[in-house]
């Protein structure tokens, strides 16, 4: 088992899945504290952080990222923990490492170090600006010490925070992935475009660029094919798993248009009460095809995703994964299968079902 393509080489080849959204499915499992949202996991439950890679993994993910999001200095200080940083970050870039080096199939998954949005970063205030770069370089530097294959840099909502998170991937000198999170002006906190961020990302080298989480599949294609239009290297196209509109494009502010009857405590249905507004496999399916068809192959899902939606994703794209052996066999249901055995007064009552 030592075969293993690049970055490049598998996506000059076609299409390449990567399961993110690991936050929200931790937290699904019972294991994160949701708003916190602090991956203790990897240290408090590093058997669940496996199990999660592992099921992302059988459902096609090409791609293992560490789980290391929010799991930077800042967050940890936050909840009177910086001495578990270093600890947290390298079990989790090892968990991440074990599954990738130990594949279903034929290859070798990469193993992905992971930097993401800081929530420090201010426009014009020098100090902070470096505290964050400090903050990417302690990461990237456990990450390149773990063995990691590739970085990706994700959730950018100041395009200057996003250059300086891909400014220290390149200085590590790893394939970097770096992907953007407008918010719902539709424009980076710090005013310069979706576009213009992106154009200016692939000017400083990354290897691939596009946007994840934040906006679910109908507020983020727009851009997406807008970005394919002008850049000429690989994009990528991670969506949240949520209806969002043109009058909500992210997650944030998405009111429950589903009959609630029992409002979220909070002020959103952010971050614990989206579930009605969730897209179905056939949405997000739709949007790995489409995003494919324009030339976007580097694709994958961010909150909400979960192991089935990533074979969606994958199949979408024509490919057979470990889970499709799995996939929906509506023939054989009891009900309303086709199939000769199923006995005609039950299959006829399926309409007063
Ligand atoms: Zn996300």
């Amino acid at each position: 088992m030592t075969k293993k393509r690049s970055l490049k080489e598998r996506l000059d080849a076609g299409p390449v899945i990567c399961a993110e959204g690991f936050l929200f499915e931790i937290e699904k499992r019972g294991y994160m504290s949701s708003g916190e949202f602090v991956p203790m996991v990897s240290l408090d439950h590093p058997e669940a952080l496996e199990n999660l890679h592992r099921d992302f993994q059988h459902a096609g993910s090409d791609i293992v990222q560490a789980f290391t999001y929010n799991g930077h200095r800042e967050k940890m200080r936050v909840i009177g923990k910086e001495n578990l940083l270093e600890p947290l970050n390298r079990s989790a870039l090892k968990i991440a490492k074990k599954v990738a080096t130990s594949p279903l199939g034929e290859e070798q998954n990469l193993m992905a170090g992971n930097i993401s949005n800081s929530n420090i970063w201010k426009q014009g205030d020098k100090k902070a600006q470096l505290e964050v770069e400090k903050i990417f370089s302690e990461m990237v530097g456990w990450a390149v010490d773990e063995g990691a294959d590739i970085l990706i840099g994700e959730t950018f909502y100041y395009a200057e925070e996003a250059y300086t998170a891909l400014k220290v991937m390149k200085k590590a000198g790893l394939p970097s992935v770096i992907t953007i999170a407008p918010y719902g002006q539709n424009i980076m906190r710090d005013k310069i475009s979706i576009l213009d961020t992106c154009k200016e990302l692939e000017q400083r080298g990354g290897d691939v660029v596009g946007m994840n989480c934040h906006r679910g599949p109908n507020t983020m294609m727009p851009y997406l094919k807008e970005i394919r239009k002008v850049l000429k290297c690989h994009v990528a196209g991670l969506p949240i798993t949520y209806r969002t509109t043109e009058d909500h494009p992210t997650f944030f502010n998405l009111p429950d248009n589903n009959g609630c009857s029992c409002h979220s405590p909070h002020e959103t249905t952010f971050p614990t009460a989206l579930d009605p507004m969730q897209c179905n496999r056939y949405e997000i399916g739709q949007f790995a095809k489409e995003a494919f068809d324009i030339g976007i192959n580097y694709l994958g899902v961010c909150c909400g995703a979960n192991p089935m939606l990533i074979r969606e994703v994958a199949e979408a794209v024509g490919l057979k994964v470990p889970a499709s052996k799995y996939r929906e066999n509506m023939e054989n249901h009891y009900m309303f299968g086709k199939n000769k055995r199923i006995p005609k007064h039950i299959k006829d009552y399926r309409n007063k079902a």
